[in-house]
């Protein structure tokens, strides 16, 4: 269980699988030289998220730095940050 101060959610409803925040993501593009090549991630274990059947799929929330970047390239508003008020 991640133990940080945010939480990053998606809205599966809303997503149509175009990619954007998974190679915006800088750290799915650091870790990843498929990602920062511009192409789907390769390496599952090292990204924090990737499209799966068409739609967003939260793969390793932990490594999350909280940027906003993919909330920012979501041209649908189907990914976003929320406060953890659990923490
Ligand atoms: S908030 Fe930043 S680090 Fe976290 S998934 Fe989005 S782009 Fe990546
Ligand atoms: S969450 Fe938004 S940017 Fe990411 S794949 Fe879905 S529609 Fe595209």
């Amino acid at each position: 269980m991640d133990n940080k101060l945010y939480n990053l959610v998606t809205k599966e409803e809303k997503c149509y699988g175009c990619g954007n925040c998974v190679v915006a993501c800088p750290v799915n593009a650091y870790n990843d030289p498929a990602v920062a090549g511009g192409k789907g991630p390769e390496q599952l274990d090292k990204v924090i998220m990737c499209v799966e059947n068409g739609v967003i799929k939260i793969l390793n929330m932990g490594l999350c730095k909280g940027c906003g970047t993919c909330i920012e390239e979501c041209p649908d508003g189907a990914i976003g940050l929320e406060v953890n008020y659990t923490t």
